[in-house]
């Protein structure tokens, strides 16, 4: 972790209120930083935040990005966004408006304030991707006008407004490439596989395999995505990104759903159901530029996360 300044830092995070968002709140406070939380609560919640609320350096205000906002900050990180299939594809236009017109606004603050800026982007700018594993130089195979465009294209379009700001006006810029990411305070009802089948697992529900789950996915710990994300952040003006910061372990869904009920010890059986439309088939980042960037790589192995984040379920939702 990035050692203390002797001043407070002031940070922006947008979307501060999600899984991410609240888990990079907490590291920039432990740090020394002074937090501004903007979040219209979505996807996130109060109680993500709620440890945080006493702390006299953080300050949480309800705001929607797609809307300006006026604060004054040094750094801004911008997560607003919903992140699952089900939470981002339940209102399509607003997803849209929230990357494109969040992305304008949080652009033109950073602009204002010479901020340095950080967009939480994603490894769905790779679409269903002809490439494996995907290095930052591949384009991607996205649909433009398929189910999960709202979010691929979105994220794409808030990549050249960073890329715009940045040649037209100079600004500092950061853009993070995602890869699948899981642990503590993911929402148990957002329909990603980890959360989905870790609460099938702890009730002894089927779990849900779509398709027949030979699709792969690699899967990150969220304190090893937060540590990338800060070194990011931190790195010299000219490391402006894209960059991949995801764990390149990678596991069809079956191999998952096999780990999950083993490590849960769960009566649970496989179900399939079918595959959602444009379901990427193979996922896994190329890390070399995070690696070399950043000295950036994941420590936590799968079982170890997956174990962590049970354990959190557990006692949220089950005990
Ligand atoms: P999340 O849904 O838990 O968090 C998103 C947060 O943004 C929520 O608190 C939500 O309320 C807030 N939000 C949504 N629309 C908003 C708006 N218009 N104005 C203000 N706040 C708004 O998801 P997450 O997993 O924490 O993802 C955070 C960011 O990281 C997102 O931008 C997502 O696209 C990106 N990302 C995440 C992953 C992953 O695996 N978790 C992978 C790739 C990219
Ligand atoms: N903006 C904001 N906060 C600020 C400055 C700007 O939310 O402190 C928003 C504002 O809504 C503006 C957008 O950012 O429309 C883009 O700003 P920019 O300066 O790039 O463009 P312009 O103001 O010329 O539209
Ligand atoms: N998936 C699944 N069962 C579920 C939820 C998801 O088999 O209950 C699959 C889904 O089809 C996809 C993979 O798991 O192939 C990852 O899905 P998720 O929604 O977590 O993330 P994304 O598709 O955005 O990577």
């Amino acid at each position: 972790m990035t050692a203390i300044r002797s001043y407070n830092r002031r940070v922006l995070v947008t979307g501060g209120a999600g899984f991410l968002g609240s888990h990079l709140c907490e590291r920039l406070l432990a740090r020394g930083d002074e937090v501004v939380c903007a979040d219209n609560y979505f996807t996130g919640s109060r109680s993500n935040i709620a440890h945080l609320l006493g702390h006299p350096n953080f300050e949480a205000i309800r705001h929607d990005v797609t809307f300006p906002l006026y604060v004054e900050v040094d750094q801004i990180y911008n997560l607003a966004c919903p992140a699952s299939p089900v939470h981002y594809q339940h209102d399509p236009v607003q997803t849209t408006k929230t990357s494109v017109h969040g992305a304008i606004n949080m652009l033109g603050l950073a602009k204002r304030l010479n901020a340095r800026i950080l967009q939480a982007s994603t490894s769905e700018v790779y679409g269903d991707p002809a490439i494996h594993p995907q290095p930052e130089e591949y384009w991607g195979n996205v649909n433009p006008i398929g189910p999960r465009s709202c979010y691929d294209e979105g994220k794409r379009c808030a990549e050249t407004l960073f890329f715009d700001y940045h040649r037209q006006h100079g600004l500092a810029i950061k853009v993070m490439r995602i890869f699948n990411t899981y642990g503590p305070r993911m929402h148990p009802n957002d329909g990603r596989v980890v959360s989905n089948f870790i609460m099938q697992a702890l009730r002894n529900e089927p779990i849900t395999v779509y398709g027949q789950g030979q699709q792969t996915r690699s899967f990150c710990y969220v304190d090893d995505l937060i540590e990338g994300m800060i070194r990011l952040m931190d790195s010299p003006d000219e490391v402006t990104g894209p960059v991949n910061v995801g764990n390149p372990g990678e596991f069809t869904m079956l191999e998952l759903a096999e780990q999950v009920i083993a490590l849960t010890g769960s009566r649970s059986l496989v179900e399939h159901r079918p595959l959602p439309q444009d379901d990427p088939r193979q996922r896994r980042p190329d890390i070399t530029k995070a690696k070399a960037l950043l000295g950036w790589e994941p420590t936590v192995p799968l079982r170890d996360g997956l174990e962590r984040t049970i354990a959190y379920f557990r006692q949220r939702f089950i005990d």
